[in-house]
């Protein structure tokens, strides 16, 4: 049996509406706490039908004025290793071409251009740019792990992306970020020690019951595809809401063979085209692994895709503010049961 806590407590703001002639009106605020951490969600403003649309034609045509990852440019315009750290001084899969971020964020750094075309529509990645640029990554990331082998000097091999400007990127053509890290960031360090923790006391993976419960109980489940385990968390991450992916029983990104790299991007797919139908056109993706395989004990890998947006695309509003950055709360304007029910009727349309 599972142990798994979900708190939730709401509570309703009362004023006078000049909408409605100063008649009074309440607003309901769901409060949320994650299982793992108890980090703290508010779910609140519910959204519209669909998220509003920008003129993306345009964007991406003025983009087009100089783009150092297309084809023609990209050979002059980005960095290479040098020779006696990688041999060949870049890395390619198909169209994915793996080389160092000219603007790096740790000692190890590269940036993959997954795709020669400079646009591609999220509902229409294709099922070869995504494996490719994930291909491409694993084969650098282990590389890095054979020179600072995870035993002696312990790394994350993590894999992250930014797709169009709402999430980050400040480039229309899509690419991923890699790193080999000793410092994977405030919010995988905050996991993992919780889940050492709840090894200790449950003698069971986080995950592995996480994703018990939401398989049985299901108002949070998406689907399973390639063993692959795919749900809503409870805790809302992103304005419009977010998802993962599970990967039972791997702890590390490198652990993925190409048929698991495949059977994630098909699981993708599905879920993209779905925000993409609900009017979203970015997102953020990363990989959060543990160091070494052999912390499949406490951690299992998983994705998580959170969909961004413009809140409001005359202005370019953010969807993050004081409430993320300054005082660390997540904002949801969509219940996580909704966002499931979405994701799960595409998910078994396709
Ligand atoms: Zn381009």
């Amino acid at each position: 049996m599972t142990t798994l806590d979900f708190k939730r407590e709401q509570r309703t703001s009362t004023f006078l509406d000049p909408r409605q002639g100063y008649a009074p009106e309440t607003v309901t605020t769901e409060f949320r706490a994650d299982p793992l951490t108890g980090a703290t969600s508010r779910i609140c403003h519910f959204a519209r039908d669909r998220v509003p649309q920008p003129e993306l034609a345009g964007l991406v045509e003025t983009s087009k004025g100089f783009c150092p990852f297309c084809p023609g440019v990209i050979e002059q315009a980005t960095p290479k290793y040098p020779p006696e750290f990688l041999s060949g001084g870049v890395l390619t899969c198909g169209t994915a071409r793996l080389f160092p971020n000219l603007f790096p964020y740790d000692d190890i750094s590269a940036v993959v251009a997954i795709s020669d075309q400079h646009h591609v529509p999220m509902a229409a990645l294709t099922d070869s740019a995504v494996p490719n640029g994930l291909k491409v990554a694993r084969a650098f990331l282990e590389a890095m792990e054979k020179k600072r082998p995870l035993g002696v000097d312990p790394a994350f091999s993590m894999v992250m992306w930014n797709y169009m400007p709402p999430s980050g990127s400040s480039l229309v053509h899509p690419h991923m970020q890699v790193l080999h890290t000793r410092n994977p960031g405030n919010a995988l360090r905050r996991e993992l020690a919780a889940e050492i923790e709840y090894r200790a006391s449950h003698g069971r993976a986080y995950l592995s019951d996480l994703v018990a419960h939401e398989a049985g109980a299901g108002e949070r489940w998406i689907g399973e595809l390639g063993g692959i385990q795919w749900l809503v968390p409870f805790s809302p991450t992103g304005m419009v809401g977010d998802c993962i992916a599970v990967f039972p029983g791997r702890a590390t990104f490198t652990e993925l063979d190409d048929g698991a790299i495949g059977q994630f991007a098909h699981g993708l797919q599905r879920v993209l085209r779905s925000f993409s139908d609900y009017g979203v056109w970015s997102f953020n993706l990363g990989f959060f692994p543990a160091t070494a395989p052999e912390d499949v004990d406490h951690h299992w890998l998983y994705a998580r895709i959170v969909p961004r947006v413009f809140v409001n695309p005359a202005t370019s509003a953010a969807d993050a503010s004081y409430l993320q950055f300054l005082i660390e709360e997540r904002v949801a304007m969509v219940y996580p049961e909704v966002t499931a029910e979405r994701l799960r009727a595409s998910w078994a349309s396709v």
